[in-house]
């Protein structure tokens, strides 16, 4: 999608602070931090939210084992993190590209 901003992410079109890459997802760092760790992981293909990246289970399984290994790298696994798919408008989402958000590094209360 040409004017999708995590799809210019993925194709190097606009710089980001990346973490962790696998043959299909990326990981970088949010540009609006809510946590001492907060990254965000998407798939390097165009799906406009979780339920349509649900489609592909095992594109989905690769992002949430990249997920769960940025919060190793990030020292954050065993003090525990949330993965979070802000999914529609009462989520609150505002990009229309699947991404997984892994916040850590600090007491997060019980819900978002
Ligand atoms: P959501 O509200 O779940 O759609 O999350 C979108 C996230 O993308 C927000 O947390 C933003 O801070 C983040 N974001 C927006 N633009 C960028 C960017 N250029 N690089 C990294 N993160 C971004
Ligand atoms: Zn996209």
């Amino acid at each position: 999608m040409s004017d999708c901003l995590f799809c210019k992410i993925v194709a190097g079109e606009i710089p980001s602070d990346t973490v962790r890459e696998s043959a299909r997802t990326l990981a970088f760092r949010d540009i609006g931090p809510q946590a001492p760790t907060h990254v965000l992981v998407v798939p390097k293909d165009h799906f406009p939210d979780v339920a349509a990246l649900a489609a592909d289970p095992a594109l989905l399984a690769e992002l949430v084992s990249e997920a769960h290994a940025v919060s190793v790298d990030e020292g954050v696994a065993d003090s525990g993190y949330r993965l979070l798919f802000n999914t529609g408008a009462d989520a609150g989402q505002t990009v229309h590209h699947a991404h997984a958000h892994v916040l850590g590094g600090r007491p997060l209360g019980h819900l978002g």
